[in-house]
């Protein structure tokens, strides 16, 4: 099996096992019990904040642990707007491309009459800036970005949203889960107030993630009780913590190396797919994206049936987000970009890992050959003979 689903989630990493079995094992004591057994636990979770802060480049005192990213994006949203309803400032301001869950979370605001506002994309999927601008106003509260797409893996331009914000008063929230391990991130020298992470998305556990939160902002809690010094109650998943720790030590291990490494890879299976079979077309391809990902449309073809043929011949990859993966709904992502709905259907999102292999990516550009090649021919389009890349051997070249 070739797994080109990152974006979906990540296969845990041995070291972050091993440090979630040692959490239930060692430290299974209520974090905020005053015996001995919870000293432990207490320990745990101040040692493993400290490693996450260090790896997202915040104070610990920023860093609420969450359920995930879901729950982070839920928590600064609902709280960027309860805190500052007082200042007249009532309106949410999002991307038209955010998260199925933050979409979700807005349009339920709006049918209970909070003011939102949607920032177009362009055809690249690039945040419409001179949009944004206009849709600026002192009432804005929030303005919610995500730091790359998960479908397209298109970047957002953080630092000019973060000046218009800046500009009108209006905080900004970044919902970061793509651009962890994909990108450094440095959320001190960033002057974002608020960011998601999602632990899953770097080799961590699933049912685990963080809010960073500037410090000097008073953000209420979505669940209360004293935990997270006061900001998100419920005992502390210690287990997930202590993972989502170990998985940010071992990213930060070979951060620049695996960056490099995936690019490369990426970039080489996009040109030969381009290459190799005709009316290959690119999501995002002028546009800056996470290294690790691929978006494209074959012609004509639905995405089902190319995923059916792909699934059999060992290739696992995705049809835009998971999340909406069990519906034929049109992708919003290539919607916004100015897709039509039959389009919007036919998106194919290949997301490497860092362990992925050139010999798994040159595996992977033959099967998409004859699993697709033959559904071409039949739509009509002329298929060339398959050949090998003209260019040195793909293991080769990045052994050079
Ligand atoms: N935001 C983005 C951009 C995502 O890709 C995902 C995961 N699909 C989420 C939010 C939700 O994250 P979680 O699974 O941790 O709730």
């Amino acid at each position: 099996m070739i797994y080109l689903d990152h974006n979906a989630t990540t296969e845990p990493a041995p070291e972050a096992i091993v440090e979630m079995v040692d959490a239930m094992e060692r430290a299974w004591a209520n974090p905020s019990s005053m015996h001995v057994p919870g000293q432990a636990a207490r320990s745990l979770l101040a040692d493993a904040r400290t490693r996450v802060a260090r790896f997202l480049g915040c104070a610990g005192a920023e860093l609420v642990f969450t359920s995930g990213a879901t729950e982070s994006n839920t928590m600064a949203i609902l709280g960027a707007l309860a805190a500052r309803r007082a200042e007249g400032r009532t309106r949410l301001l999002l991307s038209a491309v955010e998260h199925p869950g933050l979409l979700a979370l807005a349009a339920r605001l709006e049918a209970e009459g909070v003011p939102v506002s949607r920032i177009p994309v362009d055809r690249q999927g690039r945040i419409d800036l001179a949009a944004a601008q206009a849709l600026l106003g002192p009432d804005v509260a929030v303005i919610s970005v995500m730091g790359a797409n998960n479908e397209t893996g298109v970047r957002m331009p953080l630092a000019e949203l973060q000046a218009l914000a800046r500009g009108c008063g209006a905080w900004l929230h970044v919902d970061a889960t793509q651009l962890v391990a994909k990108a450094p991130l440095h959320f001190a020298t960033s002057g974002i107030e608020l960011m998601s992470v999602s632990a899953h998305k770097l080799h961590g556990p699933k049912g685990v993630g963080a809010l960073l939160v500037r410090k000097g902002l008073a953000l209420p809690s979505l669940l209360n009780g004293r935990q997270e010094r006061q900001r998100r109650g419920g005992t502390e998943n210690t287990p997930g913590i202590a993972g989502f720790a170990a998985a940010c030590d071992r990213a930060a291990m070979t951060l620049a190396d695996d960056i490099a490494r995936m690019a490369a890879l990426r970039d080489r299976l996009q040109a030969e797919l381009l290459r190799t079979l005709p009316a290959v077309h690119v999501y995002g391809a002028q546009a800056e994206r996470l290294p690790n990902t691929l978006c494209v449309r074959f012609g004509p073809l639905h995405s089902d049936p190319v995923l059916g043929k792909l699934e059999r011949a060992g290739v696992m990859v995705s049809s835009g987000a998971a999340c909406t993966a069990a519906g034929t709904a049109p992708s919003h992502v290539l919607l916004a970009m100015g897709e039509t709905a039959e389009q919007a259907q036919s998106g194919i999102r290949f997301s490497l890992g860092r362990d992925t292999t050139a010999a798994e990516i040159e595996a992977t550009v033959a099967a998409v050959y004859r699993a697709v090649g033959p559904m071409l021919g039949a739509a009509g389009l002329a298929v060339p003979e398959f050949s090998t890349s003209p260019q040195p051997a793909l293991a080769d070249a990045m052994a050079a």
